[in-house]
């Protein structure tokens, strides 16, 4: 049920969040309404913390993307750093910085949006704050989750004769953002644009991982391939080898130029969201073949000389750069 009249006050503002945030959150002992949120930790449990910006202009334009596309992309960020540290997440924060030119309806499309994705892994949404200003729209999504006490999966546990794995395709949704530029709709198109506008964090398999001890190492592919694998293998003073034919990517018809992009979105497309993850050769055997109907693939090994190369079928070794996204890096 949407309003058009816009809110009055935060107070009323706060009121609307408070009524719309149903369910009972576990673990929870004071939601929105006090100065601040109360959670209980069991013992033997250890707090995982991580923040995300979705700032206009940056990460979305309103041109290309709906409210609440830009709300369930948000919370899906911030899930997917919670999945890739093997950790359940439990609560978010939400600080919201909004145009002036932002209506009543847009606010809570775009809270609808994040709604839709923290129920489903039962995430609580506590509130936050928010502020009106004429600048662009800002979020900001905190997400609290927790992870067995010495469980998490960390970058820095890959070690020389790893094997290296990664779950579900890449490169659709970097295809999904140019096709949603082209405004392309039809066939493959549909799929690519899902994954670009509705991905879906991997919390189920990070969960798994690390219960089972099966991973050395992990990192969630957010900003592509060669810029996340780099970060992983950074962190553990190693580095990779990568098969080129294993690296699952969308299977577009028999175009070739079309195939070689695919390839490229593959390797350094961003907002994948998928775990890429590594796992010594004696559990190897103990990887599923596929996680809650999503493949995982092996697509490399880790080595001791500290670069990425990929392997191409004709058996030539190509180094790999980091080319995905970068904030800091000069375009
Ligand atoms: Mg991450």
């Amino acid at each position: 049920m949407v309003s058009e009249r816009p809110f009055q006050s935060e107070e009323e503002f706060v009121r609307w969040l408070q009524k719309r945030a149903v369910g009972r959150v576990q673990g929870l002992r004071l939601g929105i309404g006090d100065d601040a949120a109360l959670a209980r930790v069991p013992s033997g449990r250890e707090i995982v913390m991580t923040t995300d910006l979705s700032i206009e202009g940056v990460h979305f334009s309103t041109r290309l993307y709906t409210p609440e596309t830009i709300g369930y992309r948000a919370i899906a960020r911030s899930l997917s750093d919670i999945a890739a540290m093997g950790a359940v997440p439990k609560y978010a924060l939400v600080a919201l910085a909004l145009s002036k030119r932002a209506s009543r309806r847009w606010v809570e499309s775009l809270y609808e949006g994040m709604w839709r994705l923290a129920r489903r892994y039962r995430v609580g949404i506590l509130g936050g704050d928010t502020a009106r200003y004429s600048g662009k729209t800002l979020l900001d999504v905190a997400v609290i989750g927790e992870v067995a006490r010495g469980k998490a999966l960390l970058r820095s546990g890959a070690k020389p004769g790893d094997r290296l794995f990664v779950a579900g395709t890449l490169g659709l949704s970097a295809w999904g953002l140019e096709l949603l530029k082209a405004r392309a709709r039809k066939g493959m198109a549909h799929e690519a644009l899902r994954a670009h506008l509705y991905p879906e964090p991997q919390c189920g398999l990070g969960r798994y991982l690390a219960k089972e001890g099966l991973a050395s190492a992990a990192i969630d592919v957010s900003d592509g391939l060669s810029t996340d694998l780099h970060r992983l293998c950074e962190a553990s003073g190693v580095g990779a080898r990568l098969w080129e034919s294993r690296i699952p990517r969308p299977q577009a018809s028999a175009n070739g130029r079309l195939q070689a992009r695919l390839l490229q979105f593959a390797l350094h497309g961003g907002e994948d969201y998928r775990l890429l993850f590594t796992s010594s050769a004696a559990k190897v055997r103990r990887i599923p073949s596929s996680f809650q109907g999503i493949r995982i693939h092996q697509i490399g090994e880790v080595f001791a000389p500290r670069k990425i190369v990929l392997m191409h079928e004709d058996g030539a070794e190509q180094l790999i750069i980091p080319q995905g996204y970068d904030h800091f890096r000069k375009s």
